[in-house]
């Protein structure tokens, strides 16, 4: 009952199955698998790619949901506009979502790789349906990469290549649509790409990168380059729930007619359906990018048999080998306050965001000037919008002694209606508006501020400078 022909080579634990011994590539034909954990998966790709695909034309407060407009150094998030000062915030928000994957690794393994990360969810949901589609089964399509080249093998291959080539398209203007807005993608792909240069050199790149990756690199990605396969090392312990074969079960294993076998007939199943070619009996392997094709595949073979299923299954080590489970475990705990941390910093400083900033700084220069019986200061008001909106900012201007008004002459040449001076700004732009004032000689005191009172979109500043003059020298 064997499939796996004796001349074969059978993958072990010291080298990448995906390599052969001289370093040229051995393609993986991944076996045809059914089951419940190939539905649930596949419930999850449709939401993941829905989200991927739509979420770009979904617009919140007049917005595109998610825009991440680089070149403006501009980030649109769910009606929220961030600017290049609020940077600070992506480090606490990506190092609470490295944490809570970190968390999801400790306790599932790598349920994230298996079931939602995009180089899967294309690769198997789209790119591997096409091989299957044009080429046939694995059988098949080894026989087809065996034969010589004649009409019908170049036609495959053209059909095939021009279909993951088209689908690299799509997908890569997608990516465009996060970073440029989705409703203008339609003129920029239409228009001349010297009007667009950046935007179609970023096209042209992705669709190659996504068509070399899914074409030919494949499963070398999560073996090769992805670092987060590489730290699963340090993030389980024997309490992590991970794919797992019950060698207590199923060892040792046999032909199905052997006497004493356990339940294992090695049919080789789990292994013909692997993307990355592994034997799952030889235990956790980094190569294992927790897709559960292995689970169904051995699933279907123990339902034949009249076994029970889960011979290979998710499960701890400790859960195998006696059947003791802990969730609770200190690296859960540390991780999730790490997560917390992160998450919580990032939502308390992204909730005291102000709609506007207003510094004042000093203008270039002498630091004071004095000119007659008065005492001259230039300063520079500097005013940044970060409101979803344009906006009309009120400014008063005046000198203060602890906190008692100084009499003062204050220019700021930006219009003024009603007695109030005025400045309209467009959201997320700045200004520098220059500020002077005038103190009488006799009143300049150490300790004497400008202070711009700065009103707009229901909020107020206050911008404070300390006043130079000749006693503070
Ligand atoms: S673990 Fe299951 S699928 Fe794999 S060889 Fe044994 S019986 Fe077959
Ligand atoms: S061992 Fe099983 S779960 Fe791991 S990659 Fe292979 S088929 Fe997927």
């Amino acid at each position: 009952m064997s499939t796996a022909p004796p001349t074969q080579r059978r993958p072990d634990l010291d080298t990448l199955y995906c390599l052969n011994p001289d370093g040229s590539r051995n393609t993986i034909h991944t076996a045809d698998v059914r089951g419940r954990y190939q539905v649930r998966k596949k419930l999850v790709w449709a939401v993941l790619v829905a989200i991927y695909l739509i979420l770009p034309w979904v617009q919140v407060g007049g917005r595109q949901a998610i825009l991440i407009d680089i070149q403006a150094r501009h980030f649109y998030l769910f009606g929220h506009t961030f600017n290049a000062q609020d940077f600070y915030l992506a480090f606490f928000f990506l190092t609470g979502i490295g944490f809570g994957l970190i968390v999801v690794s400790a306790l599932w393994g790598r349920i994230w790789c298996g079931f939602a990360c995009p180089h899967t969810v294309f690769l198997e949901g789209f790119f591997r349906r096409i091989e299957r589609w044009i080429d046939g089964p694995p059988a098949k399509q080894k026989e087809l990469r065996a034969m010589p080249w004649n009409g019908a093998k170049v036609r495959k291959r053209v059909v095939k290549h021009g279909l993951y080539l088209a689908m690299s398209f799509v997908l890569a203007h997608t990516l465009l649509s996060w970073f440029v807005p989705a409703r203008e993608l339609g003129a920029i792909v239409t228009g001349s790409p010297a009007a667009h240069p950046t935007a179609f050199g970023f096209v042209l790149l992705a669709t190659g990168l996504m068509y070399l990756n899914f074409s030919w690199f494949r499963e070398q990605l999560c073996l090769i380059v992805c670092p987060y396969g590489r730290l699963q090392s340090v993030l389980y312990d024997r309490d992590t729930v991970q794919v797992t074969y019950d060698h207590t079960r199923g060892e040792p294993r046999g032909k199905y007619h052997a006497e004493g076998r356990g339940h294992c007939i090695d049919c080789y199943r789990c292994v013909a359906v692997c993307p990355t070619g592994i034997d799952i009996r030889n235990g956790s392997q980094m190569e294992c990018v927790g897709c559960s094709n292995c689970v169904d595949a051995c699933d279907e073979v123990m339902a034949k048999l009249g076994q029970p299923k889960g011979l290979i299954r998710y499960d701890s080590l400790n859960g195998i080998e006696s059947g003791s489970r802990r969730f609770w475990r200190p690296r859960v705990f540390l991780y999730g306050v790490l997560l917390l941390v992160g998450l919580g910093v990032f939502t308390f400083a992204a909730s005291r965001r102000t709609g506007f900033e207003a510094s004042l700084l000093r203008m270039q220069g002498p630091l004071f000037e004095v000119q007659g019986e008065q005492v001259r200061n230039g300063l520079t008001l500097h005013l940044i919008n970060k409101l979803p909106r344009k906006e009309t900012f009120t400014l008063e201007v005046g000198v203060h002694d602890a906190g008692v008004p100084v009499p003062a002459e204050c220019i700021v040449p930006v219009p003024e209606s009603d007695g109030v001076l005025r400045v309209e700004l467009d959201s997320l732009r700045d200004l520098r508006v220059p500020v002077f004032v005038l103190v009488p000689r006799d009143a300049v005191r150490e300790g004497i501020e400008v202070r711009v009172v700065v009103r707009g979109g229901g909020e107020e500043r206050v911008a404070r400078a300390k006043f130079a003059g000749p006693l503070q020298r």
